[in-house]
């Protein structure tokens, strides 16, 4: 393939790190000086800090600058300008979209977008899908709510950007939206894991359809949640769909700033457009090196009416010690973002990522895609307690399936487990975004 057929934008994509890097310290200082001049919250922050724009003169001066994090968000939203309070950097009248984070975490945080900032959107968006394989010939369904979380919203003009056509499946329910993709014979699709595995689900067992003989779909943008780079569901969703299933990560208040290529061997950084910085959970010293997880410290360059600077994401990640055999220059993360900090808890003095046990449970074909992990305390002693259901035709092969989860969760995680078997269909199923995880101890 020629290198721009390759490339959403072949110079950006490709610049030699030391001018990529040139490029983010200019667009550091640039928001930086922004949000100090504009917005009340930021200037506060930093004068507290005793920091002046002018004090950032190299990529290792950002470490000075103060970290912002969603509680702080939350607090300054709700006052004048209202709802957006102090954060906000242009004058009200340039806002031109709302949207909100979905609020899984608590009070959702209010995001201005100016027609510019939206647009700024829609181009990073476009880097992913461009890099997926999506072209002015593919006919794009997007399954979801368009309601006043940002979602897939980006991603819809993202697609009309590269010249897709785009079919917005919006208010249908699962089986009018499945029905629909097979009428138009749509060849992309955008969801979470989630909705990607329990619309497959529903093809199957309610219209008697097999997604990868009977519908057209070749390759899956998954974001919103890990699911596409945990292997192990990732091979699931492939399967069902008989489709290529790509990664792609954002926030509302960060925007979109990682996505997969074709190589699929990790989360490229979307460098020309962000700052990902990764610093150990504990002590919060950078960490620049391959190999070593720790927290996600992101800023968003060019989005203005609500900056996002030295944002504490709480994604957990690592840097991959490989080049991409795309030869883009953006740098990558090893196996995508494996886990949420608030997730990440110690049981029984062990740091266990509920990434591991999907890991495990979505590898044993006799087990179905849903599964429930509760945290508990009896006494001193933590208790985990993992359901599952066996798919059909499994139920009485409860003591083997039983013996290899218990083997394998012990390999990957270093825990023993409370199992539960319960009958398919049973555990309950998300249509968005799923809450599978649960820590009830109560925390001191
Ligand atoms: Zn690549």
């Amino acid at each position: 393939m020629k290198k721009v057929e390759r490339y959403w934008n072949p110079v950006l994509e490709t610049l030699p790190r030391e001018k990529l890097q040139q490029l983010q310290l200019k667009k550091f200082k640039n928001i930086l000086k922004w949000a100090y001049e504009n917005s009340p919250f930021y200037q506060r922050l930093y004068k507290e800090a005793g920091l002046e724009p002018g004090d950032i003169k190299t990529l290792d001066d950002i470490g000075k600058v103060p970290k912002t994090e969603k509680s702080m968000l939350r607090e300054a939203q709700g006052r004048e300008p209202y709802p957006y309070g102090s954060i906000l950097s242009v004058p009200l009248e340039q806002v031109t979209e709302y949207r909100q984070t979905s609020g899984t975490t608590g009070q959702p945080v209010y995001h201005p977008e100016t027609w510019q900032d939206w647009e700024w959107s829609a181009e990073s968006w476009a880097y992913a899908l461009y890099a997926h394989g999506y072209r002015d010939y593919d006919r794009v369904f997007l399954p979801f709510g368009y309601s006043i979380n940002i979602a897939f919203w980006a991603g819809h003009y993202a697609a009309e950007k590269i010249g897709c056509e785009v079919v917005p499946g919006g208010v249908l329910n699962t089986e009018a939206r499945l029905l629909k993709m097979q009428e138009l014979r749509t060849t992309a699709l955008m969801a979470t894991p989630t909705y990607i595995l329990g619309m497959a689900d529903t093809a199957r067992k309610k219209l008697g359809i097999d997604p990868a003989r009977d519908l057209y779909i070749r390759k899956i943008t998954a974001a919103g949640e890990p699911g596409a780079c945990i292997p192990a569901t990732k091979k699931r969703m492939e399967e069902m769909w008989g489709a290529k299933v790509y990664d792609q990560v954002g926030a509302t208040e960060i925007g979109h700033w990682g996505f997969e290529c074709q190589a699929q061997a990790g989360l490229h950084v979307l460098e020309a457009f962000h700052l990902v910085e990764i610093e150990d959970i504990e002590s919060g010293q950078a960490i620049t090196e391959p190999g070593r997880r720790g927290k996600l410290v992101i800023t968003t360059f060019d989005r203005f009416a609500h900056p996002c600077i030295r944002f504490d994401s709480k994604d957990i990640s690592e840097w991959s010690p490989d080049q991409c055999q795309c030869e883009r220059t953006f740098r990558l993360l090893k196996g995508g973002v494996v886990g949420r900090a608030d997730d990440i808890t110690k049981v029984k003095g062990v740091l266990l990522a509920p990434s591991s046990i999907e890991e495990v449970v979505r590898g044993i074909p006799e087990l179905g895609d849903e599964y429930e992990v509760i945290v508990t305390k009896k006494g001193d002693i933590d208790v985990i307690t993992l359901k599952v259901e066996p798919v059909p035709g499994q139920e009485n092969n409860a003591e083997a399936i039983k013996s290899k989860l218990t083997d394998q969760l012990r390999v990957k995680t270093g825990l023993g487990y409370n199992l539960e078997f319960y009958q398919y269909g049973s555990l309950p199923r998300y249509d968005i975004k799923a809450k599978r995880f649960k820590d009830l101890r109560t925390k001191e």
